[in-house]
């Protein structure tokens, strides 16, 4: 059997859950929140469900939803998004990427992506026969050079991969990194992905910018979101993708085949939930305490904090404490001091120690308050 994908494994998300889980450790590996949703969401899905509304949904999604969405733009980001023809709401943020990758990339094509990289990006192309072209970014900043991008692009070129805020750098771009890539792409053939899923999670008083925002990168982007981490519901898979109108109907005729739709009651129930516009505004706020708390219980220990301008995660250097390489020191600490974490090297192509694990801080005040403690014992 020739495999399709030799080098992926089992993602380090599962691994590092497991090995928590084994050691009984705190688990700040894996991204997802450990406390509940909101109850009333959740009452309103029950509701919807013994109101009956339990087949499939419409193959793009139920109509209130995308309509929920497209005024969340216009609220947001001041742009003009039809429900009908440019939103299509799908099994989670990764359903979204797999099939937009899948939607442009044909064998042979090049897609440049950024690394450290969101996991899922690598094998998805590659399933599709594209090539990743990957650009190395480095800690502290994790700047992107344009000019390097500039020197990258290749007639094969069919595709760019943000995102924004960023997994697990927790940094944000800035207008003037969108304005280069537009720039860029002006009179190229090239589409661009923009994983927005921590699109509401930006600290310090920035603002996220939407590449829905610039014109000349609206047209050739697919944008993806994720319900899991607007409502602390992660297990629940829904997400949704903006594309403009003919990268759309690309996008369905294998989104129809790849899931067709996706489960129909908890999008009645997000629609109405998210009928209060504010509920976006909330969740920075929310997060950038437990940051906050976070920074403050780590500067008890050895460990260096990088900034965290957005997203549910942060950084730190153990260089201080260790020389060992990130994954090993990783399982260490799950097993002798009771705290999992992501090694960044997980995140790159090749080889690759720079002493930074990630953290996810989507946690308890308690859960964080413990995991302090066990550190502060190295
Ligand atoms: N992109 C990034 C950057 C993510 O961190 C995640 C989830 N951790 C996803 C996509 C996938 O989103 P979902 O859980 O909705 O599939
Ligand atoms: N996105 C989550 C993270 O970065 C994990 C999602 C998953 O396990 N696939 O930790």
């Amino acid at each position: 059997f020739s495999s399709k994908l030799p080098q992926t494994a089992v993602s380090i998300f599962s691994q590092m859950t497991a090995l928590s889980n084994t050691y009984g450790a705190v688990n700040l590996s894996q991204g997802f929140p450990d406390f509940p949703a909101d109850p009333e969401l959740i009452n309103l899905v029950t509701e919807y469900m013994h109101q009956g509304f339990n087949q499939y949904a419409p193959m793009p999604g139920i109509m209130a939803l995308r309509q929920t969405i497209a005024d969340k733009q216009e609220y947001l980001y001041r742009v003009q998004v039809n429900p009908e023809t440019e939103i299509t709401i799908t099994s989670g943020g990764t359903q979204a990427l797999f099939t937009a990758i899948g939607t442009v990339v044909s064998p042979g094509d090049e897609v440049i992506i950024f690394e450290p990289a969101y996991d899922s990006y690598k094998p998805s192309v590659e399933v599709f026969g594209g090539k990743v072209i990957p650009i190395r970014l480095q800690a502290p900043a994790f700047k992107i050079d344009w000019n390097e991008v500039e020197d990258l692009i290749s007639d094969k070129t069919r595709l760019i991969i943000i995102n924004n805020p960023n997994n697990p750098t927790a940094t944000v771009l800035t207008q003037e990194d969108l304005a280069a890539l537009e720039r860029l792409i002006a009179d190229q053939n090239i589409y661009v992905l923009s994983d927005e899923v921590y699109e509401h999670i930006v600290y310090d008083g920035r603002v996220h910018q939407s590449i829905i925002q610039y014109p000349g990168l609206r047209d050739k982007a697919f944008i993806v979101a994720s319900f899991g981490k607007l409502l602390h519901t992660t297990g629940w898979k829904l997400g949704y993708i903006i594309a403009p109108s003919l990268l759309t109907a690309e996008f369905r005729k294998i989104h129809q085949f790849n899931v067709f739709s996706s489960n129909t009651p908890m999008q009645y129930a997000v629609a109405r939930y998210l009928e209060q516009q504010e509920r976006y505004l909330n969740l920075s706020s929310f997060f950038e305490k437990k940051r906050d708390q976070l920074i403050t219980g780590l500067k008890e220990t050895r460990f260096n904090v990088l900034p965290s301008q957005g997203t549910y995660f942060l950084l730190v250097d153990y260089s201080s404490i260790s020389d060992q390489n990130e994954l090993s020191f990783a399982q260490y600490l799950t097993k002798e001091y009771k705290v999992a974490m992501v090694p960044v090297s997980a995140f790159y192509s090749g080889t690759c120690n720079q002493h930074l694990l990630r953290i996810c801080f989507a946690k308890k005040e308690e859960t964080l308050a413990s995991a302090v403690q066990y550190l502060k014992k190295l």
